[in-house]
């Protein structure tokens, strides 16, 4: 790093929803590491963090109002509506790319070992444009969580959709990759696979994930299945192709059962049974319903692609021009 350069503004962005118990800890914690950064001369002074509400139903945005009032490197964004953690995110990325340099997204929990946005800045200032958190390990998870999450990734791959392994959404992205993101027009948003395709020089930075201090995930199994579907179905069309792969194989083995009917008829055998028939065409239509569903949810996303619908709605910004409506 050159001294002579002159430090960048930092915006670390946190998506809320429902996170009243966590909200004063993740404040108090991530102004510790501007202060820090910034006591460094890592960071400009005026660096912040940028809280997104995402339409909580507690009390996040009156305790991020409250933060805000106590401390000026506190920033606030309020959607109007829950809108998603994706949706959440990329509001609060797109609107500190305006404030800020560079950006740093990190959930609320502080699941994410925050010492390491320190490396992250390093890493910027040597020249990338995007720098992945990485876990080093999932031990504090449950079994559960580990083993879905894995299942994940490992599935993702197969489609054919890259993405940083053992990443979720904590990263920095410089003020340039920001700007080319908001080119990504697309309502059906998975950050993890988009990023990738910026093709700016990236690098990673390793940490333990810790367990979650306060509150409760808020991706049950189901939430963590439409992602994953979401992730696949958005950046693949492969399940498609293996539809199309069952297809063949299916109407092959018919073939070859016809086949065999008929050498049984001339050799004397009797076919046996109904049971085998019904079954058969049973499974039959359970493939052909499984497809069909499989091509109307990719549909689905054209219809909803082609309508361009905005992804959320800003209902306030708390930043230094509040401020001054505030005081
Ligand atoms: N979140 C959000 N909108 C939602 C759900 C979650 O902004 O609809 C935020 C949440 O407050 C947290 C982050 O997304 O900061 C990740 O959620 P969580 O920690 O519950 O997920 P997990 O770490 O269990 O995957
Ligand atoms: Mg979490």
């Amino acid at each position: 790093m050159k001294e002579s350069i002159k430090p960048e503004r930092l915006a670390i962005v946190v998506p809320c929803y429902n996170e009243e118990e966590m909200l004063a800890l993740s404040s108090e914690a991530l102004r510790g590491v501007l202060k820090d950064l910034a006591g460094k001369g890592k960071i400009a002074q005026d660096s912040f963090i940028l809280f997104v509400d995402d339409g909580s139903r507690d009390a996040t945005w009156e305790l991020i109002e409250k933060e805000h009032r106590k401390f000026p490197q506190v920033k606030g964004l309020k959607l109007a509506g829950n809108v998603g953690h994706q949706f959440a995110l990329t509001a609060g990325l797109l609107t500190a790319r305006d404030m800020s340099g560079v950006t740093v997204s990190i959930d609320a929990d502080l699941q994410d070992d925050i010492l390491v946005i320190e490396e992250m800045i390093d890493k910027f200032q040597e020249g990338c444009d995007v720098v992945y958190g990485v876990r080093s390990d999932r031990k504090t998870d449950s079994f559960f969580k580990r083993t879905t999450a894995q299942a994940f990734y490992k599935l993702m791959a197969v489609m054919g959709v890259k993405t940083v392994y053992n990443h979720a959404d904590f990263r920095l992205m410089s003020k340039r990759a920001l700007e080319e993101f908001s080119k990504y027009q697309e309502n059906n948003l998975f950050l993890r696979g988009m990023i990738p395709l910026l093709g700016y020089k990236t690098d990673q930075v390793y940490y333990e994930r810790k367990e979650r201090v306060a509150g409760e995930s808020k991706y049950p199994l189901g939430k963590m299945l439409s992602l994953a579907f979401n992730g696949i179905s958005s950046f693949s069309v492969k399940p498609i192709s293996l539809i199309i792969g069952l297809g063949v194989c299916i109407v092959a083995g018919s073939v070859l059962a016809a086949l065999y009917a008929l050498i049984s008829y001339f050799t004397g055998h009797v076919v046996a049974g109904w049971t085998s028939l019904i079954l058969s065409i049973w499974f039959i239509g359970g493939v052909q319903l499984l497809s069909i569903g499989l091509i109307g949810q990719y549909i689905g996303k054209i219809y909803i692609e082609v309508k361009h619908r905005p992804r959320y709605h800003i209902e306030k910004i708390l930043d230094e021009n509040e401020m001054i409506k505030v005081s």
